[in-house]
């Protein structure tokens, strides 16, 4: 007999409750929706060859949607019986009736498309097919050669394996399906030497974040990154500070993913342009006129929202209203064309937007957010990049950031630099930092590395909302060269 995961096995479970009361109250509004999230996350976190924390978190419920008269209302329920649905719907209604006292907007159907579909997240093996036993195997293998010598205080191999469900069901017609399978994995070592500590990671805090089956554990691979990672970490530790100067800068994909999340993602969320995050999130200094029209960077910049790439953290085929996902271009040719706003956003600013209305879980009404949000390559190999620079610095893996509410202002500290001098690099630097202006920083892009050298990274813990909600975006980049760029140590 085939056993299925919990992942598997609570929607099934409650699959034929689930249509059984979406038909029951399908004409009791103008409109209603029913969604069913499942989501297991076996989160594992090995310190220096011992078990530091392990556990398995099972979450499903149901969240309802309706609409009366164009006012939206919700109501959610991890109380998967019918006197559960019943009080989500009533809860669904009553909020309906008190938000058309305060109406932003009187929304009609278009907000809502019928879509129908499946969609399953790229995978060769499903990670229900990994037991605790082999993941906890390959943490504990990465960690020890993380611990290269004493020097080494913490060796930290991470990884969250993700296997989410979505079930979407609506009085419009929509019926649709999405299986993810996601890994966020992170390595890290720091390094003491009497008063100096430094910490060098794979890839930043945030380490890998994909949509991948169980073949993302390859322990060749991960070992060989793991010893490049514990090498960086004790060179720092006799490394010089980063200077204090305006220079060229290179980012590196794994610093990239955080200037795009931050100066490019949150700034052009038609929501907070409207005002409905000031409170929390903050505002953007992009106005509903830019789009069209301002000039956000150099001619270079070419930004897209893809919801469509392969193995990227934020891929689907339909918002969690039902739009189907495509590719986008926000910034073209360094103007701005379009903004992060879902169906509802779009109609109220009538402003271009995207299929983008998502939730952190069944208990959170879907918002504006980023998915993928991805800068294209240029035409540089990063020889040929790092051969144009007379003097400046190569910045990778993010370590620390800071950006204003309107987004404009920033700065952000990296793990390691290397120096660069007369188009070679000359050695390793320590604490080095950045700071710009959101337009006049991306109006100073020069050259970006071709789409081959292109690197995906994302965070699990993107932040917004009222109530909060901490929602997984993907970033692709490739390295990019800034001119005159100011720059400081720790
Ligand atoms: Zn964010």
């Amino acid at each position: 007999m085939q056993t299925l995961s919990l992942s598997q096995e609570l929607p099934k479970r409650f699959g034929s409750l689930f249509e059984q009361q979406f038909n029951h109250y399908k004409n009791k509004a103008d409109f209603v929706a029913f969604k069913m999230i499942s989501e297991t996350t076996r989160d594992f976190t090995v310190r220096n060859g011992k078990p530091d924390m392990m556990h398995t978190f099972h979450d499903i419920g149901v969240l309802i949607e309706i609409m009366k008269d164009g006012h939206i209302g919700y109501g959610a329920t991890c109380e998967l019986t019918p006197d559960g649905i019943a009080k989500a719907f009533a809860a669904a209604e009553k909020m309906t009736g008190v938000s058309s006292k305060y109406p932003v907007a009187k929304f009609d159907m278009s907000v809502r498309p019928k879509s129908i579909g499946q969609f399953k997240s790229q995978r060769q093996t499903g990670l229900d097919q990994l037991s605790a036993a082999q993941i906890y195997d390959f943490l504990k293998k990465t960690s020890l050669k993380l611990k290269v010598n004493d020097k080494i205080i913490t060796a930290s191999a991470e990884a969250m394996v993700i296997e989410c469900r979505q079930k979407y069901m609506s009085s419009q017609g929509a019926n649709f399906e999405q299986d993810f399978n996601i890994i966020v994995s992170a390595f890290s070592a720091t390094a003491q030497d009497g008063a100096e500590t430094q910490t060098r990671s794979l890839h930043g805090g945030r380490g890998i974040c994909l949509q991948i089956g169980s073949e993302f554990f390859d322990i060749d691979r991960t070992l060989a990154e793991c010893e490049q990672t514990s090498a960086e970490a004790l060179e720092l530790l006799t490394a010089p500070n980063c200077p204090t100067e305006t220079c060229d800068v290179i980012l590196a994909p794994d610093q990239m993913l955080l200037q795009i999340h931050e100066s490019i993602g949150h700034p052009l969320e038609l929501d907070r342009i409207l005002g409905d995050e000031r409170n929390f999130a903050g505002w953007s200094f992009v106005q509903p006129q830019d789009f069209g029209s301002l000039e956000y960077g150099s001619k270079i910049m070419n930004v897209v929202f893809d919801p469509t790439a392969s193995n990227e953290m934020a891929s689907y085929a339909f918002d969690e209203v039902g739009n189907p996902a495509e590719r986008k271009y926000l910034i073209k040719d360094g103007i701005l064309q379009a903004g992060l706003g879902s169906l509802e956003s779009q109609y109220r600013s009538q402003i271009s937007g995207v299929a983008n209305s998502r939730s952190s879980s069944w208990n959170r009404a879907p918002i504006d957010r980023m998915a993928n949000i991805n800068l294209e390559g240029g035409s540089h190999s990063l020889e040929q990049m790092i051969s144009e620079v007379e003097n400046g610095v190569i910045m990778y893996a993010n370590r620390s950031w800071s950006i204003d509410d309107y987004r404009r202002k920033f700065q952000f500290g990296c793990e390691i630099a290397k120096q660069v001098k007369n188009g070679k690099v000359v050695g390793t630097l320590k604490n080095p930092n950045y700071r710009g202006i959101t337009v006049p920083f991306w109006k100073s892009l020069k050259a970006l590395t071709a789409n081959n050298t292109v690197e995906t990274y994302g965070s699990p813990y993107c932040g917004k909302g009222e109530p909060s909600q901490v929602i997984r975006v993907g970033h692709s980049s490739p390295y990019a060269l800034f001119n005159n760029i100011e720059i400081f140590g720790g």
